[in-house]
């Protein structure tokens, strides 16, 4: 066996390396959209017409949302909205969901972040109800691993500026935050990387609410947590995680992709 001496660090870069090779598919802006709505209508983040899901538009300071009225299953590509900072829609058609005004202060505040994506997924809104912070403490949750905030106090249905920027502070530096007595948000550098943080953190929760049922939630090693972290959360990954639930998605949401 050629790689038998080969240390753990060595053997992480060469896969790392390796998973560029695989292939990417090429959707648009739009479609990711639409194919994440349905992604996280089908893993549970259902919740009638609560959650928006945004991305950065092409035109500066403004940004592509669901049309408010349409359930996750009910968005495609074609019924998407452009709408501005101050949630009008471009071409004047329908409207976004209000709620929308706490992603214009995160983008404002968090240059690097391209898209949001704020749920109220079952085991996300019961954890909620504990007023606990998200426990990582399994390893293919990691990706959260100190990157999730947690606010203990609900400032009531987020539609005013306050929110906005009580939310905005709240997520810092990391990439998600668990909303207590309401829900979770994630923000991401792009589609891929939102839509598989949402996925694992209503993973996490219903994890964590399980764990808790059944004992005490033991600490895992910082160093380690820190290392799964990092090796979860590329690029790249996120991109063959998307490709994945996006062919799962497909298989029953064929009319999501047309633009
Ligand atoms: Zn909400």
């Amino acid at each position: 066996m050629q790689t038998a001496l080969l240390s753990k660090q060595q053997l992480m870069q060469t896969a790392q390396q390796n998973m560029n090779l695989i292939q990417e598919v090429n959707y648009t802006d739009r479609q990711k959209l639409a194919l994440t709505c349905r992604i996280l209508f089908d893993h549970g983040h259902d919740a009638g017409l609560a959650g928006q899901i945004t991305c950065r538009a092409e035109q500066e300071n403004s940004f592509i949302t669901q049309r408010f009225g349409l359930g996750f299953d009910e968005i495609t590509a074609a019924n998407l909205l452009v709408v501005d900072q101050d949630l009008k829609p471009l071409d004047q058609q329908g409207m976004a969901n209000p709620a929308n005004r706490f992603h214009t202060w995160i983008y404002q505040q968090h240059p690097e972040v391209n898209c949001i994506i704020h749920t109220h997924p079952t085991h996300i809104a019961a954890l909620s109800m504990l007023r606990v912070p998200l426990a990582i403490s399994q390893m293919d949750t990691c990706a959260l691993y100190e990157d999730c905030s947690f606010v203990g106090e609900w400032p009531g249905v987020p539609v005013g500026n306050e929110e906005g920027i009580f939310i905005s502070e709240a997520l810092g530096k990391n990439r998600a935050v668990l909303l207590s007595h309401h829900g979770q948000l994630v923000a991401g550098k792009s589609i891929e990387e939102a839509c598989n943080l949402a996925l694992l953190i209503e993973r996490a929760a219903r994890l964590q609410l399980l764990a808790m049922s059944a004992g005490q939630i033991q600490p895992i090693p910082h160093e380690l947590a820190k290392e799964a972290h990092d090796w979860l959360s590329t690029d790249k990954r996120n991109k063959v995680n998307f490709a994945y639930y996006a062919r799962k998605a497909l298989k029953n949401h064929q009319d999501c992709i047309e633009e």
